[in-house]
């Protein structure tokens, strides 16, 4: 069995949009089921720390951070156009990049994964612009301090939210040791992550974009992972493997429009962890970002600690009536991501 820990703090609460889809109900759900099923002992429970400014600024403009203090000191309210925040935004969002960073720390110290429970999500956050609900990028922030902290060469980030992480994308667009792979729903929020968005100078073949067409679920997403994610994985031999977590891709998420189940999550995660187990001594760190209907997002991460941590738990979930559309689409788009990224992977 290997040993998983939970990365979590009440105060991950405390963000409040206000009437909003990204909202502490979806934390609370996913831990009142962990209770219910007797989960919460099998696992180890981290306490996160507030990242430093410092390390935010690893991927943060400092006149950025210095303006999401700001408007959170100033009441909150709107940040940008589909974003929001209340007085302890600022602080809560420092504890969710922290959750990231504890997270690896704990697996550092002898846990093999982690699940970071944390809000606000990082995905959509650039440098210097915070969009998409969120506003600091954790796992962005986590590949650059597992570089520094860890000295980890090879960070490999795969984001399985229902959206494209433009912000992370954009990051490490220029970057040969953190190789970005990206599943998401296109055409949709926010309009990036084409298949001919492979990364730029040296950085190109280190970003992996696969639009998919509304729809698809679980055999898609396996196809995408078997074909893509593990070959182009085996060949980047990565040290660590982070997961943007987001489960918007599951057909109850009212935010999405694509058809994954509770135990597809799960599937995908034996699949990350296979590449880790494999090249990166079984270090997988999973950072919540999107999900946003509570129950399917709550049986998800059940399923997803399952596999990382071979618990073997009975996932609650009713997937009677749900109709997989064809996935011939997924297919074509599959061999049209390989006949671009073969340039780059030969394994493809
Ligand atoms: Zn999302």
């Amino acid at each position: 069995m290997k040993q998983v820990g939970l990365v979590y703090h009440p105060d991950y609460l405390y963000h409040d949009p206000g009437e909003h889809p990204e909202n502490a109900a979806r934390l609370q759900r996913v831990l009142d089921l962990l209770e219910e099923m007797g989960t919460k002992q099998r696992l180890v429970q981290v306490k996160p720390r507030q990242a430093t400014v410092t390390e935010i600024a690893y991927v943060h403009r400092l006149a950025y951070i210095e303006e999401v203090k700001r408007f959170a000191e100033g009441g909150g309210g709107h940040f940008s156009i589909d974003t929001s925040g209340s007085p302890q935004t600022y602080d809560v969002a420092r504890l969710a990049v922290g959750g990231a960073l504890s997270g690896l720390d704990a697996i550092m110290m002898g846990l093999d994964s982690a699940f970071a429970l944390v809000r606000p999500p990082g995905h959509h956050a650039f440098p210097g612009e915070g969009m998409g609900f969120c506003f600091f990028n954790n796992v962005a922030v986590a590949a650059r301090y597992a570089q520094r902290r860890y000295s980890f060469e090879r960070i490999l980030i795969v984001d399985w939210d229902v959206h494209h992480g433009n912000g992370t994308e954009t990051i490490f667009y220029g970057d040969p040791n953190v190789l970005y792979f990206s599943v998401h729903q296109s055409p949709f929020y926010p309009g990036t992550g084409h298949i001919d968005d492979v990364g730029w100078g040296e950085g190109q073949g280190f970003n992996v974009n696969v639009p998919l067409p509304a729809g698809q679920g679980d055999a898609a997403y396996r196809h995408v992972f078997q074909e893509i994610l593990l070959p182009v994985g085996r060949e980047f031999q990565p040290d660590l493997v982070l997961i943007s977590a987001g489960q918007d891709s599951h057909f109850a998420d009212y935010l999405g429009g694509m058809q994954v189940t509770a135990a597809g999550f799960g599937e995908l995660a034996g699949m990350v962890r296979q590449v880790a187990d494999e090249f990166a001594g079984g270090r997988v760190l999973a950072v919540l970002e999107g999900g946003y209907s509570p129950p399917a997002m709550a049986a998800s991460v059940l399923s997803i600690l399952s596999r990382l941590g071979d618990l073997d738990l009975k996932i609650p979930e009713d997937t009677s009536g749900l109709q997989e559309s064809p996935d011939e689409l997924a297919r074509r788009r599959v061999a049209e991501v390989k006949a671009v990224q073969r340039h780059f992977w030969k394994n493809l």
